[in-house]
């Protein structure tokens, strides 16, 4: 007999993911593009106009006016293709390339730059964060040696929500590149794959126009509303993406940047409905009414004497006991917890106050 497909989860009890609902626009447009392949742009030649549609409005959501990438399938994507571009361009224009090249990220860097070493034969040289869970300067400065092709930035930790001092980053690339014959320096990668979104809406500096970042991850299915699969991989120079380029005998088109092949244009679509109807009204509000709402949580959490991690970017961390945080688990919350084991909520677009308030009332009555 046959079995119908069920349904997919609901997102009524989710609390720690970093995807969301699609907006109804993006799904629509999604769902239109399921049959394309902006990978073969010859051939789907409407997706890959969307796609630099796409990358425009990614480039304007990050302070780049000639923004150059594509549509990844996620930020994992993005960072190992960020640090790919670095090796290569290390390799193929340094005055002396480097022989065992590395990259230098702070400890709260996430895991799929510990894939993109594994994959691309570079070293992943981590070091600590300062008393924050921000990239701590001195020690990226002490770390970085000739051998560095890339030096990582987070802005919007997956963990903690914290944005990194890219400017001071941009300052410590730009020292190392002083301090070589050739002038040749690590590139300087932001990854903003989860804070793309709302970082516009802070007084943080964290992109392109606030200091020379040289490639930047920003997803649009975490909090740009756009169904999965869509990330971004951004770069401010052309030379990073030719980088990438491979060459491609039997498409129509010849060369190809992305790390994928095939790839679904429903992403690219849904990008750029997400954004026509969201960029910058309502991601704006999006962040506010996020903001508003983690800061209530970590109240709410704090006068019930757990302690709370402030809240930078809208995501709280709180050290709760296992015991409840297992028996909230029982309760279908669907909740993480971050390395140091603390319960993590983020507060994405479908986390809403309402929500907020049932977890909290669970959470009396299971202390
Ligand atoms: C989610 C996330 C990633 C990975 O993105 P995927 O889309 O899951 O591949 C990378 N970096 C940061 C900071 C993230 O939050």
């Amino acid at each position: 007999m046959q079995q119908a497909v069920p349904e997919p989860q609901s997102f009524r009890r989710v609390l720690s993911s970093m995807c969301t609902e699609p907006h109804p626009a993006a799904r629509e447009a999604a769902v239109r593009f399921l049959a394309t392949n902006p990978g073969d742009p010859g051939t789907y030649g409407a997706a890959a106009e969307l796609e630099a549609r796409a990358v425009d409005a990614l480039g304007e959501l990050a302070g780049l006016a000639d923004p150059h990438g594509y549509v990844t399938s996620g930020g994992t994507e993005a960072n190992i293709q960020a640090v790919r571009a670095a090796r290569n361009r290390a390799r193929d224009e340094w005055t002396s390339p480097p022989e065992s090249p590395n990259v230098v990220a702070p400890e709260s860097a996430h895991f799929s730059f510990a894939k993109a070493a594994d994959v691309l034969g570079v070293d992943l040289l981590t070091v600590p964060t300062d008393g924050d869970g921000r990239a701590d300067v001195d020690a990226v400065r002490a770390a970085v040696g000739d051998d560095t092709v890339a030096v990582v930035g987070v802005a919007g930790s997956t963990e903690y929500g914290r944005v990194d001092p890219i400017p001071d980053l941009a300052g410590v690339v730009e020292a190392a590149g002083e301090s070589t014959p050739g002038g040749d320096r690590p590139l300087l990668h932001v990854d903003a794959a989860w804070g793309g979104f709302y970082l516009p809406f802070t007084d943080h500096e964290w992109c392109f126009e606030h200091a020379p970042v040289d490639t930047l991850t920003v997803d649009p299915h975490k909090l740009g509303q756009a169904p999965v699969p869509a990330g971004g991989l951004l770069a401010r120079d052309r030379a990073t993406l030719d980088a990438l380029a491979v060459e491609t005998p039997y498409l129509e088109s010849t060369s190809q940047a992305t790390l994928t092949g095939t790839r679904s244009g429903a992403g690219v679509a849904g990008t750029v409905a997400a954004f026509d109807e969201l960029w910058p009204a309502g991601y704006r509000e999006a962040y506010e009414t996020a903001t508003a709402n983690a800061s209530w949580l970590a109240d709410a959490l704090d006068d019930r004497g757990f302690d709370v991690v402030e809240p930078d970017l809208p995501l709280v961390a709180a050290d709760v006991p296992e015991s409840v945080f297992e028996a909230l688990r029982k309760r279908e919350w669907r909740i993480s917890r971050t390395g140091r084991d603390e319960l993590r909520v983020v507060c994405m677009p479908h986390v809403t106050r309402r929500m907020l308030r049932e977890f909290v009332a669970d959470v009396d009555d299971l202390r």
